[in-house]
């Protein structure tokens, strides 16, 4: 564990991901070939993996098309008929009408999702070696993507995108946490632990199951030490700025590591600058806004926890405090504060909380994006800059695109997108499952 701001940023996480990839026997099926999208063709499959024991389910009949084209959620409302007496988590065959086989899924009758699907091969067991296979693919890629070099604080897995339903995996320096959203990927904790310790040898693996998505599947929040020992005091460094982690307390896993690049984009943009950051967190814009030669920078947070992590994060990484301001707030009213003082900035981040968790939300979350949005435009001085995202699953990227207009259209500005943005690379969308990408924003320039 790191927390000295002189130590070499990530030397021991480079090592650890060198060893884990070296440790993927290439005798294992190679991963390339199961995320590369192959033409669907329906054919009677020979063999089905001897798991005889599990239960069958049957679709209603062109129920099967949207497994056809590999999204991997089966809907209650898509089942016909279940064959055997399956228990939530349990691997079940999944079979159309026609009874051509489809899919090893993982079953949850609690669930809308009654069936998150393992995989597309009959031939193949959902066993330890499955997951290691599994595990080990999503490390390689993130392997490849370098990060190791300035940033040691990666999403190793990123659910139904890396194969496996409902897990999260952050790694934070030495410390992998995980999240378990699905009952498939519950029923198989120990496993998956297991398999995270032998690949990774982290320090500790901390499980932080507490999300809103396990209410959906019917299970209770579980959160606790799984394997190793908890440090006491957790930082990461990311492009070189150190930051604290509460894995225990924060918020999601401890850290928005999908706004790393974005963080990082803003960064360029603050040298002279007033700056507003809206959420802020733990600072995560504030601190770049700082490095990058900011003026001043405003940062609003209703987190108490996370306003009093900020300003250590500024302290560790010797940042100018005097040209920091910090306000525990509520943005909705703080933003009108703000516009009734006639304060101006030249750059705006706003990075709310998910508003709209699904569709079901979005009306709701459109009209919160829009006010949020609209006051921003009307805090920017001629030619300012504005950073604002959607963490929001139920909330499209061209609903987004389109609130925003509106909220600009009211503000009476006329705004440019400079630059669509989406969350960093180690957060990979499967191109079948467009859900995995959550996170949207826009650079946008008001004139
Ligand atoms: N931009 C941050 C992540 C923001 S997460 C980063 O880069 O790390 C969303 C933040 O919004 C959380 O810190 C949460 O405490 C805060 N929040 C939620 N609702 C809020 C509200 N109404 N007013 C102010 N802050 C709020």
């Amino acid at each position: 564990m790191s927390s000295s701001p002189s130590k070499p940023a990530n030397k021991n996480s480079s090592a650890r991901h060198r060893s884990a990839t070296h440790r993927f026997k290439p005798g294992n099926r190679d991963w390339r070939k199961q995320t590369v999208a192959a033409p669907v063709v329906r054919t009677a499959p020979t063999q089905i993996a001897d798991d005889s024991g599990s239960a069958r389910i049957f679709l209603k009949s062109e129920k099967e098309k949207s497994l056809l084209r590999r999204h991997p959620w089966i809907f209650s409302g898509a089942i016909a008929s279940i064959h055997g007496a399956p228990q939530a988590g349990d691997t079940v065959q999944v079979f159309s009408a026609d009874n051509q086989f489809l899919a090893h899924a993982a079953y949850n009758a609690h669930s809308q999702i009654s069936g998150r699907v393992w995989s597309w091969q009959a031939d193949e067991m959902i066993d330890a070696d499955f997951f290691e296979r599994k595990i080990a693919s999503a490390i390689s890629t993130r392997h490849a993507l370098n990060l190791s070099r300035d940033s040691n604080g990666v999403r190793l897995i990123h659910a139904e995108s890396d194969g496996l339903p409902g897990l999260i995996v952050d790694q934070y320096d030495d410390v992998l946490v995980l999240q378990l959203g699905s009952s498939g990927v519950d029923f198989w904790r120990d496993t998956i632990a297991d398999v995270l310790q032998k690949l990774c040898s982290p320090r500790c693996i901390y499980e932080r199951s507490d999300s809103d998505g396990r209410e959906r599947e019917g299970l209770p929040p579980v959160t606790g030490v799984l394997r190793g020992e908890l440090p006491a005091d957790l930082s990461i460094v990311e492009n070189g700025l150190r930051f604290g982690v509460d894995i225990a307390a924060g918020q999601k896993t401890g850290f928005y590591l999908d706004q790393r690049d974005n963080r990082a984009l803003t960064g360029q943009f603050t040298q002279d600058k007033d700056v507003l950051n809206c959420f802020c967190y733990t600072g995560g814009f504030s601190l770049y806004a700082l490095r990058g030669g900011a003026k001043s920078v405003l940062s609003t947070d209703s987190s108490e926890e996370a306003l009093a992590m900020a300003q250590r994060n500024v302290a560790a990484n010797n940042l100018d405090a005097n040209k920091a301001e910090w306000q525990c707030a509520d943005v909705f009213a703080a933003l009108r504060k703000l516009r009734d003082q006639n304060r101006k900035f030249d750059v705006i981040i706003l990075d709310p909380p998910k508003f709209a968790p699904t569709a079901a939300f979005a009306e709701k979350a459109a009209r919160a994006y829009k006010d949020i949005n609209l006051l921003g435009f009307k805090l920017l001085r001629p030619g300012g800059l504005l950073f604002t995202y959607s963490c929001s699953g139920g909330i499209t990227d061209d609903l987004f695109q389109k609130i925003i207009a509106g909220a600009a259209l009211d503000a009476g500005v006329d705004a440019q997108i400079v630059k669509k943005l989406h969350a960093s690379a180690d957060h990979p969308v499967l191109m079948s499952f467009p859900e995995g990408a959550y996170l949207k924003g826009l650079m946008l320039r008001v004139s």
